[in-house]
This record gives C-alpha cells, sequence and structure tokens, in this order.
C-alpha cells in the first residue's frame, strides 16, 4: 500500500517516482548509458545530465508523466482509487449470491434442469 502522503505531496510523489523509475540505477532515455549525473532540477523533480550525449532529462521524460500538466500526486490518488475500487468489485462478486455460474461450480446441465423445473 501506498503511503498516504505521496497523495498530499508532489516532492514525495516525486521521490517515490524516482525510486521506482531508477531502481536498476539511473540511465539515459535517449542513448541508455548509465554516465547520467544530478544536474540541479525541474520543479520538484531530479534533473540529470548524461555525459555520453550532453543531454539534460529529469525524473518524468520518457514516462507517460513527462507531457502531463496534472500534478503525479493526483495521478497516484486515481490509480489508486481504481485499484481499490476494483478490489472491492472482485471483492463483493466473489461474496455476491449472484455469482456467475463457472464460480458457483454449477454446469449448464443442471442449470437447464432447474430452468425445466421452474416450468413444470
Ligand atoms: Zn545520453
Amino acid at each position: 500500500m501506498m503511503p498516504i502522503n505521496v497523495f498530499v505531496s508532489e516532492r514525495r510523489a516525486a521521490n517515490l517516482l524516482a525510486q521506482i523509475r531508477w531502481r536498476d540505477g539511473v540511465y539515459c532515455p535517449r542513448c541508455r548509458a548509465e554516465s547520467a549525473i544530478r544536474y540541479g532540477s525541474y520543479r520538484v523533480f531530479q534533473r540529470y545530465l548524461c555525459k555520453d550525449c550532453g543531454r539534460t532529462f529529469n525524473d518524468k521524460t520518457g514516462t507517460v508523466f513527462e507531457y502531463s500538466t496534472i500534478p503525479l500526486r493526483k495521478w497516484y490518488l486515481a490509480v489508486y482509487t481504481y485499484i481499490r475500487l476494483n478490489t472491492s468489485i472482485r471483492q463483493l462478486d466473489a461474496e455476491s449470491p449472484f455469482r456467475t455460474r463457472q464460480s458457483t461450480g454449477a454446469s449448464s446441465a443442471s442449470c437447464g434442469r432447474w430452468t425445466r423445473l421452474g416450468h413444470n
């Protein structure tokens, strides 16, 4: 579960993105070189300079968040809410008496029998 503070602090949200993205080390999104050095910052994001191609990039470069004007923390909240909602729906479905045939284990033959019995 995500720590709640990533939903309120953009800096913490940026730190989490950096941790996930660079878990195997920082590399250049253009030339893939691993010779990047810290090079100031871009808003709350760490900026880097690639010593191989001379390009600068930041924690968001090359991710789906790069051109988004929506704060990262709001993305997290949306994704988190979506996952939680999906999980809740699956739980509800599992607990529901109106489950699908597959999950109750009833075969189509027995369903046919029940239908015929209903008509008698
Ligand atoms: Zn590079």
